[in-house]
């Protein structure tokens, strides 16, 4: 699948699997002499990042290992690292860097299985809303633009922010 498929483009986040805003091509990253080939993904929920086109493989693998069979993974669990996945990339986009995911990465934010609190969510979401909330009056957002930043596993967890 891999060798066939890898000069298309992807139309769709491997991390959350929405829409993306733009294909993903395959193209060069890196400096002149150490280019590796990779894709960078533009995707509304996880937000902007780059992935080593190996390490995607991998990702892929990952995320999709409750499709395996023989593999022990029930769809909730492999919903979680997807949600993982999402979280990791919206902390690293904060710290003011592209994210970009290389060599075993992928592997490691998932070991580590990191998602916040519940109280660390609403945190998470009022520190967010303070720096959107000046955009305008009619602002509106969901769980595809929120969920990722503040870390909630899921829409049904994230609802209830709205709701109180
Ligand atoms: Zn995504």
């Amino acid at each position: 699948m891999v060798g066939m498929d890898a000069d298309l483009p992807i139309r769709e986040c491997p991390v959350s699997q929405h829409t993306l805003r733009e294909p993903a091509l395959l193209q060069s990253f890196g400096t002149e002499g150490r280019n590796w080939p990779g894709r960078k993904f533009d995707c509304p929920h996880c937000g902007v990042f780059i992935v080593d086109e190996i390490e995607h493989n991998h990702l892929v693998g990952y995320l999709n290992a409750d499709k395996v069979p023989g593999v022990p993974m029930t769809s909730l669990q492999a919903k979680r690292q997807r949600a993982v996945m999402a979280h990791a990339l919206r902390r690293m986009e904060a710290s003011g860097k592209t994210p970009v995911l290389t060599d075993g990465m992928t592997l490691r934010i998932l070991q580590e299985d990191r998602l916040p609190t519940l109280t660390e969510q609403r945190d998470n979401l009022l520190r967010w809303l303070g720096t959107v909330v000046e955009i305008g009056p009619a602002y509106t957002f969901g769980y595809d633009g929120v969920g990722a930043r503040v870390g909630a596993a899921s829409s049904g967890l994230s609802d209830c922010y709205w709701k109180a």
